[in-house]
Order: structure tokens, then sequence, then C-alpha cells
């Protein structure tokens, strides 16, 4: 959420050069709604899998927008793999950012290549399971995760947009990143920075 705040108006910048501009407001409205459901499950004791539902049902109920709906089913697999389980391990981590890419790729119906955040979010999940599961520590497969979501996210700048918004002003988008690929691209980057 903060790294959000921090990005608001860049990200809204990046949506309005073919969408509609309020990617960065979309995703402030669905970060900070998350951050106070997620704090209020935390007071009550909540374990890790029920705090990141909650906070995923308050991400997509407050964000609106197609991504709104997204980042909403990708902390809800997160929380489903990591369940209330009292020391989440680097395998369940890895199982549910990969269960994330596939219901985000199930829920909005785009591939690797239409130029939205499943371009980051695949080679994220890929990147970290390969590395998980051949005995790499979390944070150390996250780091270099997140430096393959980052390279992915600037490599959508030379896309033409196949789906959401920016599609009818295809052209327009060349040579800007998807506002969807950055904003999850620098989630991935701060999230590393809290992992324990
Ligand atoms: P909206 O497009 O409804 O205004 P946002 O601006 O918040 O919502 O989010 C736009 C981002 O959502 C895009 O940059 C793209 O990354 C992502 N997106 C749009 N459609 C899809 C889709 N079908 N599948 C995956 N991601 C999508
Ligand atoms: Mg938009
Ligand atoms: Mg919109």
């Amino acid at each position: 959420a903060t790294t959000v705040d921090t990005h608001v108006e860049e990200l809204g910048r990046i949506d309005a050069v073919a969408g509609d501009g309020d990617h960065g407001i979309g995703m402030q409205r669905g970060s900070t709604a998350a951050r106070r459901a997620a704090l209020t499950a935390h007071d009550l004791g909540a374990g890790a899998g029920t705090l990141l539902t909650r906070a995923a049902d308050a991400w997509a109920d407050k964000a609106g927008g197609t991504s709104g709906a997204l980042w909403g089913t990708i902390l809800r697999a997160v929380g489903t793999a990591l369940g209330d389980q009292d020391k989440p391990t680097a395998d369940s981590v890895a199982h549910g950012v990969s269960a994330a890419s596939a219901g985000v790729q199930r829920l909005g119906g785009a591939e690797v290549g239409d130029k939205t955040m499943v371009d980051v979010l695949v080679p994220f999940a890929d990147t970290l399971a390969e590395l998980v599961a051949a005995g790499t520590p979390l944070t150390d497969s996250w780091d270099r995760a997140a430096r393959a979501a980052e390279a992915a996210a600037a490599a959508t700048a030379d896309l033409l947009p196949r789906k959401g918004r920016a599609r009818p002003h295809a052209e327009k988008s060349l040579g800007t990143p998807d506002a969807g690929a950055h904003s999850l691209a620098l989630i991935t980057r701060a999230v590393h920075g809290v992992l324990l």
C-alpha cells in the first residue's frame, strides 16, 4: 500500500496513455482498504490465510476496475495456499503465487503477450517456483523473481494491448509499459523488502 501511494500519479499517467487513467487511484483505493482489513484481522489474531482473504475481499470490493477484481484473486489465492499455519513454508508461498497466476489468467482470459499484468505474473510465478523447488531460500528466490518481474514489466512497452481498456487505442501504447504490469512489478519488489 505504501509503494502504491508513492507511485499513484505515475500509475495514473501510464494508464492514461491508452487506458482511462484510473489505475493509480484504483490501486490506491484497493490497497488502502486491504491494509485496513489486514490490520483489523491481525488485531483479532487471524493467521496469514484468513488475513489475506479479508484483505482480498476488501481490495476487490473497494478498488473498482479490472485490476481490483484481479488483485482480489491474487491475494485470495496466496491466502488459500498459506492457510493459517504458524510459519508458512517457501513451498506454500511459491504454490500460492502460481495459483494466483493461474487464477488471474482464468478470470481475465489474458495470455502472455496480451500486454497485461499476466506478462509479469507468469514469469514472476515461474521463476519463484523454479528457484524454490531447487532449494533456494525464499528471500533469494523472491529477489530473483522480482528482478524477472521488473524486466518483464519494462518489456511490455514493446507490446500492443490485446485485452482491457487499452485495446481500442493499441498503437498509442507502443513505447509505454502496461500500467497493471508495472504496478505488479513494483509490488513484488516491495514485498521482498518485508519478507521474513
Ligand atoms: P480499468 O482497466 O478497469 O480502468 P485499471 O486501470 O485499474 O482498471 O487496470 C488496468 C490494468 O488491468 C491493465 O493495465 C492490465 O494490466 C490489467 N488488465 C486489464 N484487463 C485484463 C485482463 N483481461 N487480464 C489481466 N489483466 C488485465
Ligand atoms: Mg484504468
Ligand atoms: Mg477504469
